[in-house]
């Protein structure tokens, strides 16, 4: 392929951090606003989000949720209601402090995390038993005044759903808050072929405000973890600091045990780290906007544009196909999709029209193959299909390859010296401990995981006895 053809950008190995920047501009999914760390989603970054959220969305009602929409406002009293909450997020929160020309009386929050206005709302609509549980969600956006920004990873707005319920007992929020963190896990093992690691954070790394947090970890191309989504076990904290009260079965008056659980754009940027390459984005087909990108060739000579706009109308009954007719020369736009991150591209040309056949071209291993016409159909749903499992097997042969174990400070300092990954080491449940671990290394705790046993009795930083298996990583 010619030079003039290529969109240059930054080799992986050469800066990661401008690979990604590169790769988010040059495949047209986001432009810089003239906000600091706000970004404008672009059409092909949108399309991809509304494709996550969609089957986000279809699983949350699956189970029973129902969608609901919140202001964007929160009054500064309402926020300052539950302390550990409000203590979190004070550093983060972008205040509104006038309406037009009038200073306002009382300053109102652009909404960080909507569990006060819900708190407020059930206290008002929550009486009974019978009006448990609660299942909402929204999806909105919301701003948090964050000093680092990235496309995608960590942007001051973001757009997400934030799901937030009450029910009876601890042992249904318990269900609750484990139930969607297996939802977030199946999106993004399933449709984002992310391999995640589902554990519980530290009592530092927890929500500010909730009784204790799951999330799913997923570790990007660089050795970097990314937290991916987090459930929340509230307890009876906002319950308590709301009113949310009920007239249980026996006739007493009980506090509401609740949840909340929220998942980003952020995911976005999570798959371009895990599945891109020096070509680009690599979109796995469950989540691609387009499957098949049809290339025709040398198509000014008569019948081919026909054929191939015929033949994007019968694969659109299998796959999300696109066709690029434009006059820019064929290897133009075979770069380009690449840079997209097309699942397959279609070749097509005089000469295979008049053989009856096909050229597709796999965009994660780069292979090329001649697919007669009969088995076209299944051709491209089995190649879909391969590739999907693929990447989420590279990915997680890819993890295992970057997690390692430390069984003593020195050997932990080392890991984190000369690697980067996840490092697995016990650790006796003492912040001092974990602070200490992130001065020496840089490296947070990123979550004790479920189900998986002890490596030692020992906590790797202080050698007392430990509690806790603790997967540890710099993170983004
Ligand atoms: P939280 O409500 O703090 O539990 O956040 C929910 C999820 O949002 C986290 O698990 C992160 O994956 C994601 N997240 C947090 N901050 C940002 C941000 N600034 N931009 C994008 N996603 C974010
Ligand atoms: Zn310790």
């Amino acid at each position: 392929m010619g030079k003039e053809f290529v969109k240059e950008i930054t080799a992986m190995d050469e800066d990661f951090a401008q690979w990604y920047t590169d790769v988010v501009k040059k495949a047209d999914l986001v432009d810089y606003s003239s906000v600091r760390g706000s970004m404008i989603i672009r059409p092909y970054g949108y399309a991809l989000w509304e494709n996550i959220k969609a089957e986000l969305d279809n699983r949350i009602k699956k189970t029973g949720h129902e969608n609901v929409y919140m202001p964007l406002f929160i009054p500064e009293s309402l926020l300052q209601k539950e302390k550990d909450h409000i203590e979190g997020f004070a550093p983060e929160v972008a205040w509104v402090t006038h309406g037009g020309d009038e200073e306002l009386a009382e300053r109102l929050c652009v909404r960080p995390t909507s569990e006060v206005l819900f708190g407020e709302h059930y206290k008002n609509i929550i009486h009974s038993y019978r009006d448990l549980p609660k299942l909402y969600n929204q999806w909105a956006n919301v701003v948090r005044w964050e000093k680092t920004t990235r496309p995608f990873l960590r942007t001051l707005e973001f757009l997400w759903q934030e799901g937030h319920t009450c029910h009876a007992t601890d042992e249904e929020a318990h269900e609750e808050t484990v139930q969607m963190l297996e939802v977030y896990a199946e999106v993004c093992e399933n449709i984002l072929a992310i391999p995640v690691l589902k554990g519980k954070k530290t009592e530092k790394e927890k929500f500010a405000g909730a009784k204790y947090t799951y999330t799913i970890e997923s570790l990007m191309h660089d050795g970097k973890a990314l937290q991916s989504g987090t459930s929340h076990h509230l307890g009876d904290g906002f319950a308590k600091a709301f009113g949310i009260q009920f007239t249980d079965k026996d006739g007493k008056l009980r506090h509401v045990q609740q949840t909340s659980w929220g998942f980003t754009t952020r995911i976005i940027g999570a798959m371009i780290m895990v599945h891109g390459d020096d070509r680009g984005l690599v979109i796995p087909p469950k989540a691609a906007p387009t499957q098949v990108m049809i290339v025709p060739i040398a198509q000014h000579k008569e019948g081919v544009l026909d054929y191939a706009y015929q033949l994007k109308e019968t694969l659109s009954n299998i796959a999300r196909v696109g066709i690029d007719a434009s006059d820019k020369k064929p290897g133009w736009k075979f770069n380009e999709y690449e840079m997209k991150g097309v699942p397959l591209r279609l070749e097509v040309g005089p000469k295979d029209i008049e053989k009856g056949q096909v050229i597709l071209a796999r965009r994660d291993t780069g292979e090329k193959i001649i697919v007669s016409n009969e088995n076209l159909e299944a051709s491209i749903q089995e190649m879909l299909t391969d590739i999907q499992t693929s990447l989420f097997e590279k990915a997680k042969q890819h993890r295992e390859n970057k997690t390692y174990e430390a069984y003593n400070y020195e050997e932990l300092k080392q890991t984190f010296k000369e690697k980067t990954g996840f490092v697995k080491a016990m650790w006796c449940g003492d912040q001092a401990c974990e602070d200490q671990i992130k001065e020496d290394t840089s490296a947070t705790s990123r979550c004790m995981p479920f189900a998986e046993d002890a490596i030692s009795s020992e906590c790797v930083c202080c050698g007392k006895e430990a509690n806790s298996l603790v997967y540890w990583a710099k993170a983004y």
